[in-house]
């Protein structure tokens, strides 16, 4: 089923994230997945390796999905440091594959790499090959809380206005913890003339020093009381999955009493906490 599909049902519409785990080491991602497909998400999407890190497996969790879920799989992609003829071969080969959507994204250029080629230097170039030569539909990401290199939140708003141009049909957010983040880059959105769906990203916390290193890294805002709040679980595992579930589920009951179309949970490969979110929820 294709994006514009799936975005245009008249219902809240779940998504989940995973990623080749790092010892490569399938075996427990598919359970996980197994457990995921209960909830019916109307699809799963599977990150890829800025530069082309784990492209091998993440086309291999792909297939494996494609093949054995009835749930749409919407392969990542990132464009930075690939060459022209790679990216024309690795669409091709999806779009082989009979997969119909893609995350288009960026990427961010890997801190040792052999060569890096410059020939698409952003999402956009991506977006414009996608669109004159392949039939995907395809999704973008944006950012709550602006990202981290951009100069300022209008320009970053004008590049979400300009994938939506180029005929993106959904965009999925950073992971942001403090709704009043999306809530004003909502408006704002709305305002400039973005009309397709802005699906917030949802991450249950499952671990307090992996939520201190998500923040680092991804420049996510986060209040001082909702960390010393997951600092008081932090040496129970049961204790912080708990309060990661109670407070994701009470994030998304106020984003939907806001009005987004659904949710697109970063799972971090674990079932339990995103569907329990969803059984809370629904
Ligand atoms: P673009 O749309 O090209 O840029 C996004 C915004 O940032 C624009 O406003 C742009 O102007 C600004 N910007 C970006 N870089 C600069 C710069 N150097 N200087 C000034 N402004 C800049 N990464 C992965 O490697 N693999 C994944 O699978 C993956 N999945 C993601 C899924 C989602 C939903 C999101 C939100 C992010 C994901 N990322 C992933 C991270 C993403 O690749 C980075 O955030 C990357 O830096 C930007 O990619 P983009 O497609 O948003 O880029």
């Amino acid at each position: 089923m294709k994006l514009s599909e799936i975005y245009t049902k008249n219902k809240l519409i779940f998504s989940f994230e995973v990623f080749p785990p790092k010892n490569a080491n399938t075996e427990n991602l598919f359970e996980e997945l197994a457990k995921m497909n209960k909830q019916n998400p109307a699809l799963i999407s599977v990150t890829y390796g800025a530069g082309g890190s784990n492209r091998n497996l993440s086309l291999e969790i792909v297939k494996e999905l494609k093949n054995h879920l009835k749930q749409p799989v919407m392969p990542h992609f990132t464009c930075i440091c690939s060459s022209r003829k790679y990216i024309e071969k690795y669409i091709q080969e999806i779009e082989e594959l009979g997969i119909t959507n893609i995350l288009a994204l960026r990427g961010d250029e890997p801190q040792e790499i052999e060569v890096c080629y410059r020939d698409f230097k952003s999402a956009l170039d991506l977006i414009e090959y996608l669109k004159n030569h392949s039939e995907l539909e395809f999704a973008v990401a944006a950012y709550p809380e602006k990202h981290p290199k951009a100069k300022t939140f209008d320009d970053d708003i004008n590049v979400l206005l300009k994938k939506q141009e180029l005929g993106a049909k959904v965009a999925y957010t950073q992971v942001f913890f403090d709704n009043e983040s999306y809530y004003n880059f909502y408006d704002i959105c709305n305002k400039k003339g973005v009309t397709i769906p802005v699906i917030p990203g949802i991450m249950p916390v499952i671990s307090y020093n992996q939520l201190k290193r998500i923040v680092e890294l991804s420049g996510t805002k986060i209040d001082s009381k909702v960390m010393s709040y997951f600092e008081k679980y932090k040496d129970s595992k049961e204790d912080t999955i708990k309060a990661g579930i109670e407070f994701a589920s009470l994030q998304c009951e106020k984003l939907i009493k806001f009005g987004v179309k659904g949710m697109h949970f970063y799972t971090l490969n674990k079932a339990k906490s995103s569907t329990e979110v969803i059984k809370n929820i629904t």
